[in-house]
């Protein structure tokens, strides 16, 4: 295989466009966000799980910005977020608590083992925002943490909110030993267009009876297909619909990008006041903050943040 046959978006329609689809899949970005944050592995599953998710949902929106989403709640997993730009560029990260962590998992006997997400949070919500700056429209959905995966979560978002008929499945593969992979992700989401995507063939029942169809064809592929290696995904797609009328309709990449700086850092540490600075001291007198995002570390004498 290639590369190019994970990290990467691909969108497609089906029964001549009254049903749109977008497959993602994630490896070498979604490893090299998780190997920057050395998260036990329930945590990084759930990262990883959410990643599919917000690369799904995001590319299923016309937007030039930001997209992120991001959980809050009370369970071990306290937050994530995960940040999408409109140029494929992603980052994410996880607040968790380890002694909760521990204690959930020993609870329901699954210590150190991989659980969907929405075990880990246990509640609370998920939101979705859209940033493309100041003049121009942000986008903002909120569900509740509700159901046993994220897709379930996301299923509740688009019934409630978005009235668009959605179907999403996600796989999440951790890294195995002797494999050259290290974690795997997979998203696929069908949507039912409003107005049948100007399909032709207006029949509602015909529609209604395709539609069915697809979800169920969609339900019915395994997660092992879905990251497979052997498989591109639009072989993964073509398994499941070449006898829908399948397109294929645009590809585009991946990969991870933290916006971080130096200067941005600085700029932020200039606006607090002395006192705050003085409790962000490290041993050495200096002042060290680290991207939450990227687990850089960013270093700055005393001098240099009052030198203006
Ligand atoms: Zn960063």
């Amino acid at each position: 295989m290639t590369d190019f046959d994970f990290d990467n978006v691909v969108s497609f329609h089906i029964d001549s466009g009254a049903f749109r689809g977008k497959i993602i899949r994630l490896s070498k970005t979604a490893d090299i966000i998780l190997n920057k944050h050395k998260y036990p592995k329930p945590i990084a599953g759930a990262l990883c799980e959410s990643m599919a998710l917000g690369v799904v949902l995001s590319s299923a929106l016309k937007y030039d910005g930001l997209f992120t989403l991001q959980t809050k709640t009370n369970g071990p997993i306290s937050s994530v977020v995960v940040d999408v730009t409109s140029q494929g560029k992603m980052r994410a990260f996880a607040r968790y608590n380890e002694e909760q962590l521990t204690n959930a998992q020993t609870k329901r006997k699954t210590l150190g083992e991989l659980e969907p997400a929405p075990h880990l949070f246990c509640g609370g919500y998920m939101a979705f925002t859209v940033d493309q700056g100041t003049d121009m429209n942000s986008y903002q959905g909120i569900v509740e943490l509700e159901g046993n995966t994220l897709a379930d979560c996301a299923h509740k978002y688009f019934r409630q909110s978005e009235q668009i008929e959605t179907a999403i499945k996600i796989a999440i593969v951790p890294p195995e030993e002797g494999s050259d992979y290290g974690w795997r992700a997979c998203a696929i989401m069908l949507q039912r267009m409003p107005e049948n995507g100007g399909k032709v063939k207006t029949d509602k029942e015909e529609l209604d009876h395709a539609w069915i169809d697809a979800v169920t064809l969609l339900g019915s592929m395994t997660d092992k297909e879905m990251v497979s290696q052997k498989l591109s995904p639009t072989d993964v797609i073509y398994r499941l619909y070449h006898s829908n009328e399948l397109t294929i309709t645009d590809t585009h990449r991946l990969e991870f990008g933290c916006r971080c700086s130096k200067e941005k850092v600085e700029e932020t540490l200039k606006s607090f006041d002395r006192a705050d600075l003085a409790d962000m001291k490290k041993d050495d007198g200096n002042i060290g903050v680290t991207c939450q995002f990227c687990s850089t570390e960013y270093i700055f004498t005393e001098e240099e943040l009052y030198k203006d």
